[in-house]
């Protein structure tokens, strides 16, 4: 079977894909208060220059999909891509991330759609809160669309939360229990400085050996060996049919092992979360380019793929990164979660 290596010998089997770059929440950390001007509609990849796309890369070596936004949900017929890739030869894996605003009503749709598994992003189990940090979200539409997923047979839940001090890092407790009640996996992920200028500090950031042990005051953790869990490394409190995982991309980094491609709303090929570099698949695609052509510009984007960051979690690191503004000028909802 084709598989691609970049030049560091990394295996490169995922492609992340932004449908939208428009969401229905405006998070705090993941765009400016006063939003963004969404692309034109003419700029943003059509179903089926993205099914193109992922035909291309799962022929040489691509396996995994995950379909991300801003929000893919507020995308029309996101089903109708679904049911495209589903059982698109190659790939083996298609997951979706949300942040659940819609989910009741497409959990089924998109169950029957072939989709099997998916991530909701929540990241405060308290009405108010939440509506603060996501500027005006309805917490309960998320619940009742965690609950539709549930009952729509998608598994495993995993529900991403993103611990920020003094936002609400006093929740991580809260989180955790969730996993004695649920068979969700409550993944913990550091805080990374993306688009978020007014909000991200190093003082704001937690490390998971920080978030780890405020879990542990909760109760014993014990490791779970878990297939295919990508980055995060997961523990189960005593008894509880769900787990707990956590992801450290800034303070124990993955890149050694990133498998990953990002394609943005927009057509571009983007190698490395934390580098600017984008390949522009939109020119060729709509200019008539065969597949070879794709083919060479996705193999392109890996040969150039960065080994990594080299951030560390000394506050005067992260500061510098922040104002050389190394870190990506994209905002996160225009890169996909
Ligand atoms: S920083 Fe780049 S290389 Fe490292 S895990 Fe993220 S995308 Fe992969």
């Amino acid at each position: 079977m084709t598989s691609l290596k970049d030049r560091y010998k990394r295996t490169i089997d995922y492609l992340r894909i932004s449908i939208t770059d428009r969401c229905n929440l405006r998070w705090v950390y993941c765009m400016p208060s006063d939003g963004l001007i969404p692309l034109e509609h003419k700029e943003i990849l059509r179903y089926e220059e993205i099914i193109r796309i992922v035909r291309i890369a799962a022929e040489i070596g691509v396996r995994r999909v995950r379909i991300t936004g801003g929000e893919p949900l507020v995308r029309r017929n996101v089903t109708h891509l679904i049911s495209s890739l589903r059982n698109m030869e190659g790939i083996k894996d298609l997951s979706l991330t949300t942040n659940g605003i819609l989910l009741s009503g497409l959990a089924k749709k998109l169950a029957e759609s072939g989709l099997k598994r998916i991530n909701i992003s929540l990241d405060s189990l308290r009405p108010d809160r939440f509506k603060e940090i996501t500027r005006g979200g309805d917490l309960n539409l998320v619940w009742k669309g965690i609950e539709a997923a549930e009952e729509a047979g998608l598994a495993p839940i995993k529900l991403n939360v993103v611990p920020i001090r003094g936002l609400n890092s006093d929740e991580i407790g809260d989180f955790a229990k969730l996993t004695l009640k649920y068979p969700y996996q409550i993944r913990f992920i550091e805080f990374m400085p993306f688009g978020t200028e007014g909000l991200w500090s190093p003082e704001r950031f937690i490390s998971v050996e920080e978030i780890k042990s405020i879990v542990e005051s909760v109760g014993t953790i014990t490791p779970v060996n878990v297939k295919r869990s990508g980055p995060a490394v997961y523990f189960r409190l005593d008894n509880a049919p769900g787990m707990i995982g956590f992801i450290s991309p800034i303070s124990n980094h993955f890149c050694k092992e990133c498998n990953r491609l990002r394609l943005t709303a927009d057509g571009k090929l983007r190698p490395c979360l934390f580098s600017e570099t984008e390949i522009d698949l939109k020119p060729s695609l709509r200019g008539g380019a065969p597949d070879d052509e794709i083919e060479r510009l996705i193999k392109l984007s890996i040969e150039v793929k960065p080994r990594g960051h080299n951030i560390g979690i000394r506050s005067s690191e992260l500061w510098s990164l922040m104002k050389n503004k190394e870190c990506s000028r994209r905002p996160m909802s225009r890169i996909g979660g």
